[in-house]
Parts: C-alpha cells; structure tokens; sequence
C-alpha cells in the first residue's frame, strides 16, 4: 500500500459522532494519520510489529498499522459509545486485533510500538503526560500527535524516564466544528509528531 492510497482508505471510516469535549475526543483526521503510520512504517516500526493504539477513539491509528502490515493491533478505549463506532470499522479488517475497553492506565501487554493521538490535557491537566509514560512502560517505540510547542515538554519527560526523541515531524490536525467553542467551521491546529524511543 502506498501513502495515499492508506489516506483514501482511513478518509472511509466512521468518525465521532457525539464527541466528548471533556474526553478531548477529536478524530486524527486521514492526511495526518496516513503521514504519521507512513514515517513509522517507513523507519520499520509498523510492518511485522505488535501495536497499541491508546486512546483509540474511532480506530484510525491502529486500522491503518494493521492495513501496513502490523502483526496484531490493541485497541485501548474506555468510552463504551465510541467503542461501538470503532466495531464498526474494525468489520471489514481481517487482522488480528483486540478491543480493550479500559483505561490506558490498566494496560500492561508489552507491544513493539504504540501510536496514538492522546488528548492533549487542555481539558484534563496531564492527560498527555499519563499516555506517555504508560507508553514508554510497555514498549520500545513511541509515536505521537501534540500541539505545536510541546517539544520541550516532550523532550524533558522522554529523557526523565530514560528515553528520548528521535524524530520530530510538523503537522496540521484539521479540526471541524464539531464542539460548542469551536467558532470556525475547519481550523487547522498546528501539531508536531514525534517519534521516542
Ligand atoms: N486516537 C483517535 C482518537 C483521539 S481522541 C484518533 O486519533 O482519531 C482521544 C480518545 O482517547 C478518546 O476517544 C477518549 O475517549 C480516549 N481516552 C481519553 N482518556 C482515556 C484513558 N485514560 N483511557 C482510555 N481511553 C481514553
């Protein structure tokens, strides 16, 4: 598969359809998503690897490591309604995969890389930093989505727990009107992915 073709098969998936404000719940749109999984799966993190996707959400992380040649992919949620949504879309996806509805704090199956789009703790403080260590917990490789000028954040807590950055990629998380204080219909928040081993 190819890196557009991966962007045309995750822009099929269902999205949120009530997203919770309080959960951070926004969707990792299908441009950012498919230049996330490629740069990992390029740097051969993706293709025969075990995957988690912490706060999975609607799927589109883990489905499309799983459609790059991942060996198995955890889906770690705890909202029951999304979960559903994530059934959905795992349908047609003849892979191995779990569905672990719970916290990502509960999770302790050792993976090859985790990738994920944490909430960014604007609406939870830490929200981000509790994804993180848990991730550098249970795998070697680490890949995430945070707002533009998290990297000093980002390095400090990676060298803190023994770890450290290895990439670190631009990005726009494209964002539609989908919560009351949103006041444009599409907005482009500037993000970086990083890569931390
Ligand atoms: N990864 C998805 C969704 C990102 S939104 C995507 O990229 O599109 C973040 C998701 O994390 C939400 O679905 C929210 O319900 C979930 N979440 C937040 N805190 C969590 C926790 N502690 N444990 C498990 N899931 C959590």
């Amino acid at each position: 598969m190819s890196k557009k073709s991966i962007a045309i098969e995750l822009s099929k998936l269902k999205v949120f359809e009530n997203p919770k404000e309080k959960e951070e719940q926004y969707s990792t749109d299908s441009e950012l998503a498919s230049e996330l999984l490629w740069n990992a799966f390029m740097l051969g993190d993706i293709k025969e690897k075990t995957v988690a996707d912490f706060g999975a959400g609607t799927g589109i992380l883990g489905i499309g490591a799983l459609l790059l040649g991942a060996k198995k992919a955890y889906f770690v949620e705890r909202d029951k309604k999304v979960i559903a949504i994530l059934r959905e879309n795992l349908i047609k996806i003849k892979k191995d995969y779990d569905v672990i509805e719970g916290d990502v704090a509960d999770f302790n199956i050792k993976v090859d890389t985790v990738i994920m789009n944490p909430p960014f703790g604007t609406r939870k403080r830490n929200a981000d930093r509790e994804f993180l260590i848990k991730a550098f917990d249970i795998a070697n490789t680490v890949y995430s989505i945070h707002l533009k000028g998290s990297e000093n954040f980002l390095e400090k807590l990676a060298y803190d727990e023994g770890k450290s950055v290895t990439n670190v990629w631009d990005g726009g998380l494209q964002l539609k009107k989908t919560m009351k204080h949103h006041k444009r219909n599409v907005h482009r928040a500037k993000v970086v992915m990083v890569r931390i081993e």
